[in-house]
């Protein structure tokens, strides 16, 4: 029987979505839609993937999310997939705080919970609650599960989770490191143990998309990663810093007067590899390099030197290291970067395979030799089928 899954993941002025069938796995629609709410017309595009394949584009006014849910639901009537035989709703939550630490039913009291805790997220926590509230109104009749992006980290132990500042403040105002791209840590590393056939991988995954997270994994736990209270901290990124000396923030408050907003939008849009050169998408990061520009060639290295730096301390904090997995759209992609990470692992017994890592799949696979210490792999992340499948597993089990 197919167990159609409607996979939403809502920003502030867009939506992601796929109809995915956790039956049988098969993506059955997926969409974007662009600009709501942004006093300019916004756009729908439609794609139907199973039955009566078809694109579909809309343009048209969007004001808010549930005008734009509307809209799409619409496209779902008209063109399919059928709507009425969905299950599920799975929402993509961004920060779960340490209240959901599993996929959860999404109820009044929950849609509670979220609100308190969207100072931890306040670009990413309101649009989704904006987004679960237009879903539940417009499908009242089908559960809706919330999954956190925080969720796989909450257990992580108290050593890696604490900061070192004073215990109540750090209490009162709830920091501590909650880490992001858990679906996606959680789905990687399950993969990578099929993979390797064992549960008892002490394993590292690095998550390099436009956002980038490492986490250390041993036995199918996590043990430490590289986000904090925010997605701010850790890697070098297409637009964030990663780690930054903290003093930076109220050294250019006093130089250049910037106020805490503006300090936020700096770190969080203008550095990283954009800052560093000139370049977001890690593609022109690459042509920049190959044509002699040395801005770029310093970023590539200082985003290489973060990756290599974390990943030495997390093998010693895993006491051991059997399996380095690279995701995302760098990590997938880049031959050049994970290449440029390997060779600089050789003192824990890291051989890459030169052949296998140049190769263009979309297959998970080993590209490391059959004679390395650490097997290397690339494993394409799906964060909509984990979704689908852990809102699935939820319901056979409420
Ligand atoms: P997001 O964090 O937005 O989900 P993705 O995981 O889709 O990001 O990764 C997007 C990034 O992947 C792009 O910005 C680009 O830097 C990188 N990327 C995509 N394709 C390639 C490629 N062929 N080679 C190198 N980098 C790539």
């Amino acid at each position: 029987m197919s167990k159609p899954i409607l996979v939403l993941n809502c920003g502030s002025s867009s939506i992601k979505y796929q109809m995915i069938d956790a039956e049988s796995e098969e993506l059955l629609a997926k969409g974007l839609v662009q600009r709501i709410a942004t006093g300019t017309t916004g756009t729908i595009d439609h794609e139907v993937l199973s039955n009566n394949q078809g694109e579909y584009h809309v343009d048209q006014e969007l004001p808010d999310h549930e005008t734009a849910l509307a809209k799409v639901f619409d496209l779902f009537r008209e063109h399919g997939p059928n709507l009425d035989e969905t299950v599920a709703v799975a929402h993509r939550t961004v920060h779960g705080g340490d209240k959901f630490a599993a996929p959860t039913l999404i109820d009044n009291e929950v849609v509670k919970t979220l609100r308190e805790l969207s100072p931890l997220a306040p670009l990413h926590n309101p649009p989704g609650i904006a987004g679960i509230q237009a879903a539940r109104k417009l499908l009242p009749n089908i559960p809706h599960v919330g999954i956190f992006d925080t969720a796989f980290f909450v257990n992580l132990p108290a050593e890696a989770y604490t900061y070192a500042m004073d215990v109540g403040t750090a209490s009162q105002t709830k920091i501590r490191k909650y880490g992001f791209h858990g679906t996606s840590h959680q789905y990687v590393s399950q993969q990578a143990a099929k993979l390797l056939g064992r549960d008892d991988l002490k394993q590292i995954v690095c998550h390099l998309g436009n956002g980038a997270s490492m986490s250390a994994v041993d036995s199918g736990h996590p043990i430490e990663t590289s986000m904090g209270l925010t997605p701010l901290p850790g890697l070098v990124m297409g637009t964030r810093t990663g780690d930054i000396d903290p003093g930076i923030i109220g050294y250019l408050h006093r130089e250049l007067g910037w106020t805490a907003a503006e300090i936020d939008t700096e770190l969080n849009k203008r550095s990283g590899m954009l800052g560093l050169t000139g370049h977001t998408d890690m593609r022109d990061v690459q042509s920049a390099i190959d044509a002699g520009d040395k801005r770029a060639r310093l970023g590539m290295d200082v985003y290489v030197h973060r990756l290599v730096f974390y990943i030495g301390g997390y093998a010693a904090l895993l006491g051991g290291l059997d399996a380095i997995t690279f995701t995302a759209g760098v990590g997938e992609n880049s031959s050049e970067v994970r290449a440029e990470v390997c060779e600089r692992l050789g003192v824990f017994g890291v051989q890459l395979d030169e052949q296998a890592n140049s190769i263009r799949s979309k297959e998970p696979r080993v590209i490391s030799t059959p004679e390395s210490k650490v097997k290397v792999l690339v494993i394409p992340t799906n964060e909509e089928l984990a979704m689908a499948r852990q809102s699935v597993e939820l319901l056979a089990s409420s």
